[in-house]
């Protein structure tokens, strides 16, 4: 068999050379097209906003890799900082000055955190905040809500939104009963009642695995004030708030501060990058200075915390204005083309950040994302859209990633081929 990557070869035929090695041919299953209908598209580049497949077409792209990457493919300033990291080498398992250095920018950018510890993903950043919470607390339990996503550890999955969602899980076969006895799963924009067991309340503040579902008016902070008021430690997973709603996050834009944070995706530069972030007298429950152990052999790796840091060396207010402007013209003309096609639709968005869910009215929970899911409608409109040349994620739980290289020319040319797109699925 050739393994050369150089051999031309078409999507379809990628793809069953992919099934053949790797499990359902992706490494993770948001990849699929298991819940559009479909074989996946094989990316061969990527710059700015566009992505191009093995057989050259190309695609303006929201996923953005799912929110790891704010400035565009390929971004320069990234690009340079990663290839001067790797001239020096790849990882020492030694301390380096980069990680240092995401760690400051990390600190100036949200107010509260003293600390940081740096992670490979998002899901090992929630995994140690959750410990954490229950090292700090001497609690068992955790409380999460309905339709957000905190990666893939098994207390967090139940519930989930994202990927599990999409391929109609309740959570996984093979995460034991004893596993998630301590997680509690409440409805999302419902206050939980948070009982004297409980370690942690865990929450995406704004819920983008769902689609996209605002926390409603007052949510966040009342979730602040009953947590206070039971000894619980609130976690905003920030792992795609941060530093794209605002330059400090989700906790910055609404005024309300969590006791530990979980970040990913900007923060890695397109990089493997997490961080679970907080006050000195939490974070320094972790070992070395404290007994809650957590590790890793590429934590802090150079190219990703260069990578990180030239990623968040570049945002500054005017790139949220700008974002946040891009994705509000992006949600007015979607808006009005789609339901010029007589179907009933709502662009849900929170600054740069938004979903679409074709519902009669506004969706606030879980249950309520489930039904609009359920109309069948995002699957065609998926479909449509993609044999135009955009590409938004393959499953009707994610959100869409405007960023910095998506243009008003992107923009206008997306809502054009959404005209004709909407009246397909119809
Ligand atoms: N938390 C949130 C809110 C996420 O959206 C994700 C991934 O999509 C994760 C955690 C897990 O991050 P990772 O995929 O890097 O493990």
């Amino acid at each position: 068999m050739d393994m050369s990557n150089e051999v031309s070869m078409g999507n379809e035929a990628a793809f069953s050379r992919a099934c053949a090695s790797l499990v359902g041919g992706v490494n993770s299953p948001v990849r699929s097209f298991t819940s559009v209908g479909g074989s996946p598209f094989f990316i061969r580049e990527g710059h700015g906003s566009y992505v191009v497949d093995i057989e050259g077409r190309r695609y303006l792209d929201y996923v953005q890799s799912y929110g790891a990457i704010i400035h565009g493919h390929g971004d320069d300033g990234v690009l340079a900082a990663v290839m001067d990291a790797a001239r020096k080498g790849t990882t020492f398992g030694a301390p380096t000055l980069g990680e240092v250095e995401l760690a400051e920018r990390i600190k100036a950018k949200v107010p509260g955190i003293d600390l940081v510890r740096l992670t490979s993903s998002g899901t090992e950043a929630t995994m140690t905040a959750l410990r954490l919470a229950r090292g700090v607390t001497g609690r068992s339990k955790i409380i999460k809500f309905e339709g957000c996503y905190h990666g893939h550890s098994d207390a967090l999955l139940a519930s989930s939104g994202s990927g599990v969602a999409s391929l109609g899980l309740p959570a996984s076969v093979g995460v034991t009963p004893a596993a998630v006895l301590d997680t509690i799963v409440a409805p999302y924009n419902e206050l939980p009642k948070i009982g004297e067991d409980v370690a942690a309340v865990i929450v995406e503040p704004v819920a983008a695995n769902m689609g996209l579902v605002p926390a409603s008016a007052g949510f966040l902070q009342e979730l602040r004030r009953l947590a206070t008021e039971a000894g619980a430690l609130l976690i905003f997973d920030e792992v795609i708030t941060g530093f794209r709603i605002a330059e400090g996050g989700a906790s910055t834009l609404f005024g309300v501060t969590p006791d530990l944070w979980c970040f990913g995706k900007v923060i890695g530069g397109g990089l493997p990058v997490g961080a679970v972030a907080g006050p000195e007298e939490i974070m320094a429950y972790l070992a070395p200075t404290g007994p809650v152990y957590q590790a890793g052999t590429l934590s802090g790796n150079p190219l990703a915390t260069a990578a990180g840091s030239a990623a968040l060396r570049q945002l500054n207010s005017a790139s949220y204005r700008m974002l946040a402007g891009r994705a509000e013209q992006l949600a007015f003309g979607l808006t009005k083309v789609i339901e010029e096609a007589d179907l009933a639709v709502q662009i849900q968005r929170v600054e740069s950040l938004l979903g679409i869910f074709f519902a009669d009215e506004p969706v606030t929970n879980y249950r309520e994302a489930v039904s609009s899911v359920e109309r069948g409608i995002y699957a065609h409109f998926f479909h449509a859209m993609l044999k135009r040349g955009i590409a938004m994620a393959p499953g009707p739980y994610e959100v869409l990633f405007p960023g910095l290289a998506h243009t008003v020319d992107d923009v206008d040319k997306t809502i054009d081929i959404a005209s004709a797109a909407a009246v397909e699925a119809r």
